[in-house]
């Protein structure tokens, strides 16, 4: 019963794949979103840093170069050791004042007085450009601004200032807003994730409602029709399957009468041979001639007997798929000049006239087998239902066009009311019991005829008038349609 259970049915179901789209929706565009504000608080954050920078060192420099500084006094001014304290502290930096023989004058660390450097931003710096490196590998910014003789009128370049401030703290902050952002895309995943477990077994409840009341109906629960409101969907599928078992019913009823009707049918025979039997056996020294009488009723029982059960294999047979048909190309025109040469005593005892009518050669692709029967049947009950007074024919005439060919079979015979022409193609219907019995009919002979055709993607029509007689008209593909 617990097929369905196990991981593989669980990831193909409409519940987990429900789950994963609300998850997804949900965490991707918060994820982007995460991502997107933290990259550009870094690129912002820096660009800042770096123009706030660029402004104080332009200042520096200005004051360095109103300041005795550059024409070799040794000492800063306090303004410019002021300007250089708020740079290196605030921003983490380091200093460094180069004169124009790149000789470095000052350095806030110390390190590098008297030496000379010949790097790219202090070469730029006193060719008067201002210059930008951001490192980010080891996280600072650097910036070289020419230091201009602001006394001279060519302005001349006296030396560089280089800056460099760490970025540090930028990406401390970035780091932080980083674990922020992690917690919040788990928070969001859980909460999501939630409240999509939840929505996904509600949306999915009705489904399950659909399979347990299928389940219901299966095991004989329920009697009346399945209905599950909930969704378009779900009414559709309850709609169509109610159609469905109201078919089924149908055809379970008409297969419980039809075996009724052929236990019926089967038994008749047998009970006269019964009658019969015991009647001959309670006579006692009964002549010799009524022992003939009896035993040659039995006979025409066992042959009675014998055409119903050929027409019910018939039947079955007829009631396979179209695939079980054996097809070939048959001249149709010779086909019912055999059938009907075969039919020619019956209807010589009949004293009914058979004629044929052929319009042109037919040529088509049938089942020479299933064809003969169906034809075969319609010319002897045309035969059989007609008047024995000598004033009976039948006419069958054969005609085609380029997609089908046509069998007419007419008869003057006794015709059929009205209200039975619906029933006679149903199996065990005849229009008058006892009368089709007395002449040898089983009721079966149109069933066959119509599945025949039908097996054949054909029509049959019947008109029919009341003691006036009877026309079926057949209509066939010529070529076989698969
Ligand atoms: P049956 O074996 O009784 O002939 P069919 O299925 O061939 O069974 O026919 C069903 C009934 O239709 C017959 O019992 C008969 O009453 C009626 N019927 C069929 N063909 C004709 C016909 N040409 N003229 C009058 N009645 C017919």
């Amino acid at each position: 019963m617990h097929k369905n259970a196990g991981l593989i049915p669980f990831l193909k179901s409409l519940q987990f794949r429900l789950i994963l789209s609300i998850i997804l929706m949900a965490v991707l565009p918060t994820c982007i979103v995460a991502a997107t504000i933290l990259s550009s608080y870094e690129a912002r954050a820096l660009s800042i840093r770096e123009s706030e920078v660029k402004s104080q060192t332009k200042i520096l420099a200005n004051q360095i170069a109103a300041s005795e500084f550059m024409s070799g006094s040794n000492s800063t001014s306090d303004t410019v050791q002021t300007q250089i304290g708020m740079l290196t502290t605030i921003y983490d930096g380091r200093i460094l004042i180069v004169d124009a023989n790149l000789r470095v004058m000052y350095d806030t660390y110390h390190m590098d007085e008297g030496k000379t450097i010949i790097s790219e931003e202090v070469v730029r710096g006193m060719k008067g450009e201002e210059f930008t490196t951001y490192d980010a590998e080891n996280l600072y910014i650097e910036l070289a601004v020419p230091i201009i003789n602001p006394t001279d009128a060519t302005n001349t370049i006296v030396g560089v200032l280089v800056t460099s401030v760490s970025t540090n703290n930028i990406q401390l902050n970035a780091s932080y807003l980083q674990q922020i952002t992690n917690i919040i895309v788990v928070l969001v995943i859980t909460a999501i994730g939630f409240f999509g477990v939840l929505l996904s077994i509600r949306l999915v409840t009705p489904f399950k409602k659909l399979s347990d009341g299928i389940a219901a109906v299966q095991s004989g629960h329920i009697d009346g029709e399945l209905m599950v409101k909930d969704y378009t969907e779900t009414i559709l599928i309850c709609e169509r399957f109610n159609e469905m078992m109201s078919k089924m019913k149908t055809m379970d009823e008409s297969r419980q009468e039809f075996v009724s009707n052929v236990s019926h049918e089967l038994k008749t025979p047998l009970t006269s041979m019964k009658v019969l039997a015991d009647s001959i056996n309670s006579m006692q020294g009964a002549p010799l001639e009524l022992y003939q009488e009896f035993m040659s009723d039995i006979t025409n029982e066992i042959e009675r007997e014998t055409k119903i059960i050929n027409d019910l294999l018939s039947l079955v047979k007829m009631d396979k798929t179209a695939s079980a048909l054996n097809v070939s190309l048959v001249h149709m025109n010779d086909l019912i000049e055999q059938i009907m040469k075969r039919l020619q005593p019956i209807a010589d005892q009949q004293k009914v006239r058979l004629v044929m009518e052929s319009f042109r050669p037919v040529s088509a692709e049938v089942d020479e087998v299933k064809i003969t029967l169906a034809i075969t049947n319609l010319i002897e009950n045309a035969i059989k239902y007609n008047k024995n007074n000598g004033e009976g024919w039948v006419h069958v005439s054969l005609n085609a066009d380029h997609k089908y060919f046509y069998v007419k079979v007419e008869d003057n015979g006794m015709g059929m009311p009205e209200e039975s022409l619906e029933h006679i193609y149903e199996r065990f219907y005849r229009v008058d019991k006892s009368h089709s019995r007395e002449i040898g009919g089983t009721g079966l002979g149109l069933a066959i005829t119509r599945n025949a055709i039908s097996m054949h993607k054909g029509a049959i029509k019947v008109h029919s008038e009341l003691n006036e007689g009877t026309t079926f008209d057949v209509r066939i593909p010529l070529n076989y349609i698969v």
